[in-house]
């Protein structure tokens, strides 16, 4: 399995326009964060886990000619803003692009992409084939199987993904035992912090996640969705235990 980090930012990605901070003003490539997203080759399979507003500049930076479908964790738009840009794929692939996610989330892409979803839509518009999943139900392509984990983002539904030994949760805040059990053998975990230590009400700070990661004792972890609150990367080392690193716009990783 291969990952590629397309995205590692808040819903305002890093630099913030306007902010002058040390982060937003940083040279370091690793201080340019698209809003979160990661792209999978597993198998003969590669598909995207979120397609946000920065989707299109994402699949041209890193080379993506082929997507075979698309797993959304959540209806905001940093997540699924990017969706109409699927439309070269459709014309590519010559195929309707799947699309799986919770209820809450699909039904707000019919909203938002109604165009899509008229009975005569005009011929340039997104071409889609929404797939509702459930959590604790796996689903899955010939030997990979995709498990929908239910975590939670203030009071909204969002799924994580788990993928054999691997595991994606971002925009999480609270995540009750029981999905907890099923995370935990994870060998590779990717999971959110919008900040330093600085409670927030509907994500996970730095100390949240490294909570978590304390529990479910994977092999390496990866911190993403992080925000300009941070310091400048070449200064997060001093954070974070060995087994833990901050993700980065490009990063790339493969694993068993
Ligand atoms: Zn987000
Ligand atoms: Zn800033
Ligand atoms: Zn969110």
């Amino acid at each position: 399995m291969k990952l590629i980090f397309l995205g590692t930012g808040p819903s305002l990605g890093v630099p913030v326009p306007t902010c002058n901070c040390e982060t937003c003003s940083s040279l370091d490539p690793r201080d340019k964060r698209l809003r979160s997203s990661v792209y999978i080759e597993y198998d003969d399979y590669k598909f995207v886990i979120d397609c946000g507003p920065d989707f299109r500049q994402q699949v041209l930076m890193n080379n993506i000619d082929k997507i075979d479908f698309i797993l959304l964790t959540h209806k905001h738009n940093d997540h699924i803003g990017g969706l109409d840009d699927v439309r070269p794929f459709n014309y590519h692939q010559k195929e309707n692009m799947s699309i799986y996610g919770n209820k809450e989330t699909l039904t707000d892409v019919k909203n938002r992409f109604y165009y899509s979803f008229e009975k005569r839509p005009y011929p340039g518009a997104p071409k889609f084939r929404l797939i509702e999943v459930e959590r604790n139900t796996m689903f899955g392509y010939k030997e990979m199987n995709i498990l929908p984990i239910e975590v939670f983002h203030g009071d909204m539904s969002v799924f994580g993904y788990r993928i054999g030994d691997f595991t994606y949760i971002t925009d999480a805040k609270y995540i009750a035992q029981e999905q907890i059990d099923l995370i935990k053998g994870t060998k590779y975990l990717v999971i959110n912090a919008l900040r330093p230590s600085f409670k927030h009400k509907v994500h996970f700070d730095l100390e949240d996640a490294l909570d978590f990661i304390k529990i479910i004792k994977p092999e390496k972890a990866f911190l993403t969705h992080l925000s300009h609150k941070f310091p400048p990367y070449q200064k997060l080392f001093s954070l974070i235990p060995d087994n833990v690193m901050f993700a980065y716009d490009g990063l790339e990783i493969e694993f068993q």
